[in-house]
């Protein structure tokens, strides 16, 4: 675990600002989701990486309906709608 010499103060909600640079360094962008996990004292924030609703790819993804579908599921599905 690498200690960056930063720390925040929780605002009156019990909000933190993340570090500009580490949103940068993490490609963090407004309306990405963190998961919250405790690991013994401390909070871990993880970036959740969008993924294929039906095979977890990562690669070519469009949503629909609020989920992630990468391009092959989504032929797949569409080949199964007009069988
Ligand atoms: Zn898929």
């Amino acid at each position: 675990m690498k200690n960056t010499g930063m720390s925040r103060k929780l605002d009156v909600l019990g909000r933190i600002v993340i570090p500009a640079e580490i949103r940068r360094s993490l490609d963090l962008k407004e309306g990405g989701v963190l998961d919250i996990s405790l690991e013994e004292d401390r909070i871990v924030l993880t970036p959740r990486q969008d993924s294929c609703v039906f095979c977890g790819s990562t690669e070519e993804l469009k949503e629909y309906g609020g989920r992630m579908v990468c391009s092959s599921c989504f032929a797949g599905l569409s080949k199964a709608a007009s069988a």
